[in-house]
């Protein structure tokens, strides 16, 4: 990596937690309410793995959002989402659906299929103060419109959003920037990317054990390992051991605004969010 060699430590490992959402939804909520201010603009970040259909069936029936984006990410599993707009789209394996709630929407996901594997990921991105009120929007975007890109020893990297090694990704965002890549390494064989040392970022192990920073941080399947931010760490490293290893490298730019938080609600103040429920119950969403 040119010009870019001091990598930043992992600060702390996170484990999850369990938990079940929509109608009942199995999954391990890995990026937790108590971590939203250390993560900036990071709000919340859900795994699910699954193959039994008693885990994902129900779904996620109509519920609202405003105030920030979702971001799905497909790795096996085919999920229907319609919203309240008239919209509708399907969401496939390999495929992503970055979702502006804005000033609100009323939507569902639900599981287009009956039996095998749900596995992928929702993550929430913050909206700045000034575009919460923004009109709501989507971008599908399909398995094959997301840039890749083969590195030396076969490492394999997705370009959802942010650039890298020269790549455009998918999405790019003027305020929070963010950069969400989702890398497979062979056993033995790493990868870097530089990463202004003010936006905050972890790496998510979903397959394998990961060796992050320069000292080589195990990082365990399922575990999330938060990135230290020093003013002269200006580049990440994530390793494979010995055996094959997919993990996601998401980072941003921090919005430093306050949060203010209930359920599906992300706005600055309360206030904001009582106001929230209330056009909700008004039908105004
Ligand atoms: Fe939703």
């Amino acid at each position: 990596m040119s010009q870019t060699s001091n990598f930043r430590e992992v600060e702390r490992l996170v484990n999850g937690m369990p938990t079940s959402d929509g109608a009942g939804v199995k999954l391990l909520r890995v990026l937790t309410q108590d971590l939203q201010r250390r993560l900036d603009p990071f709000l919340m970040l859900d795994y699910f793995h699954s193959d039994k259909p008693g885990d994902y069936i129900a779904g996620f029936p109509e519920h609202p959002h405003r105030g920030f984006e979702t971001v799905t990410y497909m790795l096996a599993g085919r999920m229907r989402h319609r919203d309240s707009a008239g919209n509708e789209g399907l969401l496939v394996p390999g495929g992503v659906q970055w979702m502006t709630a804005g000033r609100g929407l009323v939507h569902s996901e639900l599981p287009e299929q009956e039996d095998g594997l749900m596995h992928g990921f929702q993550l929430w991105v913050n909206l700045p103060a000034k575009a919460k009120m923004t009109e709501p929007g989507y971008r599908d975007i399909a398995p094959d419109a997301i840039p890749q890109l083969t590195l030396a020893q076969g490492v394999e990297v997705k370009v959802i959003a942010g650039s890298t090694h020269g790549v455009d990704g998918a999405v790019h965002k003027d305020d929070t920037e963010p950069l969400y890549l989702d890398i497979v390494l062979p056993a033995g064989t790493s990868f870097t990317q530089p990463l202004p040392p003010e936006f905050n970022g972890f790496v998510y192990v979903y397959q394998g054990n990961a060796l992050v920073g320069g000292r080589r941080q195990v990082v365990k399947e399922r575990q999330m390992a938060i990135l230290e931010t020093r003013p002269e760490r200006n580049g990440v490293i994530v390793a494979a051991g010995d055996t094959p290893t997919r993990l996601l490298l998401i980072a941003g730019r921090p919005l430093r605004e306050p949060i203010a938080q209930w359920g599906p609600f992300v706005m600055n103040s309360r206030e904001e969010v009582i106001q929230a429920v209330e056009d909700f119950n008004n039908g105004r969403f």
